[in-house]
């Protein structure tokens, strides 16, 4: 986990687009790296996480917790691929992934899709077994039970997955909430209530409809957005009702489609929260000294 008293606290955008879909030069599907109190966190893993990470300074070795909210592929898709590019670079100490429940098959399956890989490594470059270093835990609403890092987790409205959590980070310093993947969910703001940091998903008006008209299930796809994400304009209410101190637009949609930008985001929360909003983009760094 590193040296603890090296660590300053902040936060990473490592893939800030909502959903799986990738595009030439455009940003990737949901990660974050928190760094709080000394811990160093990825919250999500899609595509795009590895890369991230190390752009973002981490020496991945030095990897330590990591959080997924939901079992989505673009939440999920890179865990493994995660856990294993660490291993091969020489992660020895022990990690733990805190997922809803079906983590610790996707991660028993992933080591089994790998087993040629891993056992060749382990009898050929003499390499730990990853499987004694890693610790699954399938975590439910309510504190998740971390020693000296207060996390805990709110069950929110992301349809038809029903194991969808928020996440709650808080030190003495600050305390950085991520929504997950969620339908506007009043809730939210108290569970968020006096955070510094609001990480809330976000969807335009505009854009759905611009997505919908060039998708070929345009209407099902616009009733699957509209159940299970949350407008900006909602996201801001979400971070008004809170008293957050600032708020991350975050899983951005549209995240990269031509005509769409950071001023259609800004107007679309306007006059709904009067703190300091900031679009996400991959690679947007956060520390606590500059809030
Ligand atoms: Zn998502
Ligand atoms: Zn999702």
């Amino acid at each position: 986990m590193g040296d603890r008293k090296t660590i300053e606290d902040r936060l990473v955008l490592l893939g800030t687009k909502g959903g799986p879909a990738i595009r030439p030069g455009g940003p990737s599907p949901t990660s974050s790296l928190l760094e709080i109190g000394g811990r160093r966190c990825v919250i999500d893993c899609g595509l795009g996480v590895t890369r991230g990470l190390v752009e973002a300074g981490v020496t991945l070795k030095e990897l330590d917790l990591i959080f997924i909210t939901h079992l989505h592929s673009d939440h999920i898709l890179e865990l493994g691929p995660l856990i294993h590019t660490a291993w091969t670079t020489g992660l020895k100490t022990p990690v733990t992934v805190f997922g809803p429940s079906g983590t610790a098959a996707y991660w028993t399956g992933f080591l089994a899709s790998m087993r040629y890989d891993i056992d060749l490594r382990i009898a050929d470059e003499g390499r730990p077994d990853p499987r004694d270093f890693v610790t699954v835990v399938e975590y439910g609403e309510g504190p998740l039970g971390l020693e000296g890092l207060e996390v805990s987790a709110l069950r929110v409205k992301h349809p038809p997955v029903t194991e969808c959590f928020a996440l709650k980070f808080r030190t003495p310093d600050w305390c950085v909430v991520f929504s997950a993947d969620t339908t506007y969910f009043p809730p939210l703001a108290g569970f968020a209530s006096g955070c510094d940091v609001l990480v809330h998903e976000a969807m335009l008006a505009d854009g759905v409809d611009k997505i919908v008209e060039i998708t070929g299930n345009g209407e099902r796809l616009r009733t699957h957005l509209m159940d299970s994400h949350t407008l900006a304009p909602d996201a801001a209410r979400i971070a008004s009702a809170a008293g957050a101190k600032q708020l991350v637009l975050n899983h951005l949609i549209p995240a990269d489609l031509p005509g769409f930008d950071e001023k259609d985001w800004l107007a679309a929360t306007r006059g709904h929260y009067a703190g300091p909003i900031t679009i996400g983009r991959d690679g947007l760094t956060l520390t606590r000294s500059a809030q």
